[in-house]
């Protein structure tokens, strides 16, 4: 075992954030890097196991991978091979499935064929063939036939699911996150159009476990690294001893800083997972529950991951709900609008006062991210250390 004193490099988290950038800096910079990771395992909320029925799930919710970041792909390919998967989501509106985003399907399926066959054509000739268009964009647009269709899309699709999602209208949560999800006008059934798609062939953990290989990467797990590192001014303590390298963190930046600022808004899920006696459970790898139901989505795992097992299936149920910082809750997503932005940005200003340490990642940027930006992300982040650590050199 490697003594602490061992090490150059520390990064807290064991997520996408925390493993890339500790791999790179491992791999190309020759660094000591000891990854800190409070969970009992890796792989941040991308993790994925078997449960106890035998069903292979993702833990922390629904991931699936797309991106046109040809880096990206590339640089994750190293470590898994892939599975094609186009994930494909319907909304359950009174009755209905229709296929989310809404499109050329979803618009037939929701209106009589005159109607469907004028309102594509108007769509057509206002923004062309196969644009993606904001439910808000659409809601600005002056003409009668499209201002009702857009309603209805706002009503049927968009205001229950973020209210229960956010705990707010769709117009008073920032437009990007809306944006997300914009009206497709095509025939394109998936819910992304990235070139780059599909499902790491043995799962995500496989794929960390493969990353995080490497002789000068030591992981520990079951540490939270607040138990272990301190900030005092510009200098990082590690178990009371200064640290002169780069310090990653990954976590909640708020929590780094015991809430000097206050706690940074954020909402939290409960998963409930259930397990059918049957071999499939819907007929998509997720349904939208719209217009219905106290959660926001159902996922049937078998979908996404392609297990072949006869009679039986697990599906997961998604309940949002504010984060309050009590009984082990996960902060799942940043809540962004100016105030709270405003109030990450006094910690983002305390955290650049230590100049070796650096927040990467989705809490602690306090941000929307996929996962592939945030590959993208730390591949960023490890290019410049690597750099600086050259022109040192030099
Ligand atoms: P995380 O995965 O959260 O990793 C951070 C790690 O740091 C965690 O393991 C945490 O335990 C650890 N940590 C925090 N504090 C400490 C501490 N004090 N000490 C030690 N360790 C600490 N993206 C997609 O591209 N496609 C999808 O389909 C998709 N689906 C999603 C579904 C859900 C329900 C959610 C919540 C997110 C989804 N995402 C998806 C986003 C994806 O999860 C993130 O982009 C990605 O996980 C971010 O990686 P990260 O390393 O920044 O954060
Ligand atoms: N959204 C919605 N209805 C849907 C799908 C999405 O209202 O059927 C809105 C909702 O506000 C959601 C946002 O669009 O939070 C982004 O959706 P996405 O599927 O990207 O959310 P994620 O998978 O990141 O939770």
């Amino acid at each position: 075992m490697k003594h602490q004193g061992s090490f150059d490099c520390l990064v807290v988290g064991a997520g996408f954030a925390g493993a890339v950038a500790a791999r790179e800096l491992a791999s190309r910079g020759g660094h000591q890097v000891l990854v800190l990771e409070q969970r009992d395992h890796i792989g941040g909320n991308a993790y994925d196991c078997y449960d106890k029925e035998g069903l292979f799930i993702h833990q922390y919710g629904p991931h699936i991978f797309h991106t046109n970041d040809k880096r990206v792909y590339d640089y994750l390919s190293q470590f898994t091979r892939w599975r094609n998967y186009q994930h494909k989501v319907v909304g359950a509106i009174h009755g209905q499935l229709l296929p989310i985003p809404f499109n050329f399907h979803s618009l037939h399926a929701a209106f009589p064929p005159a109607q469907a066959a004028l309102l594509e054509q108007k769509l057509m000739d206002t923004y062309g063939a196969g644009r993606k268009v904001t439910i808000l964009e659409l809601r600005r647009n002056p003409d009668a036939d499209l201002k009702a269709l857009a309603e209805y899309v706002y009503q049927n699709v968009f205001v229950y699911y973020t209210q229960k999602q956010w705990g707010t209208a769709p117009d008073e949560i920032d437009p990007s996150v809306t944006a997300r999800v914009p009206a497709l006008l095509s025939r394109d059934d998936r819910y992304f159009q990235d070139m780059y798609q599909g499902m790491p062939e043995a799962g995500y953990t496989k794929l960390f476990e493969a990353m995080l290989d490497h002789p000068n990467i030591t992981v520990e797990t079951g540490i939270d690294a607040k138990t272990r590192l301190q900030i005092q001014g510009e200098t990082v303590l590690l178990d009371g001893v200064p640290f002169p390298g780069p310090v990653i963190y990954t976590g909640a930046v708020d929590a780094l800083f015991d809430h000097a600022f206050g706690q940074l808004p954020y909402r939290t899920l409960d998963f409930v997972f259930e397990t059918h006696p049957q071999t499939f459970y819907q007929t998509h790898g997720t349904v939208n529950y719209t217009v219905s139901e106290p959660y926001t989505r159902i996922t049937e795992f078998k979908h996404l991951t392609g297990q072949v097992l006869e009679g039986k299936t697990t599906i997961v149920k998604e309940y949002s709900r504010a984060y309050t910082g009590q009984n082990a809750e996960i902060p799942y997503y940043a809540i962004l609008n100016p105030q709270n932005l405003e109030q990450y940005e006094q910690y983002r200003a305390l955290a650049a006062k230590t100049p070796n340490l650096h927040l990467l990642g989705r809490l602690a940027e306090y941000r929307y991210y996929n996962m592939d930006a945030i590959v993208a992300q730390a591949l960023s982040l490890s290019d410049r250390l690597l750099k600086e650590q050259e022109n040192k050199k030099i």
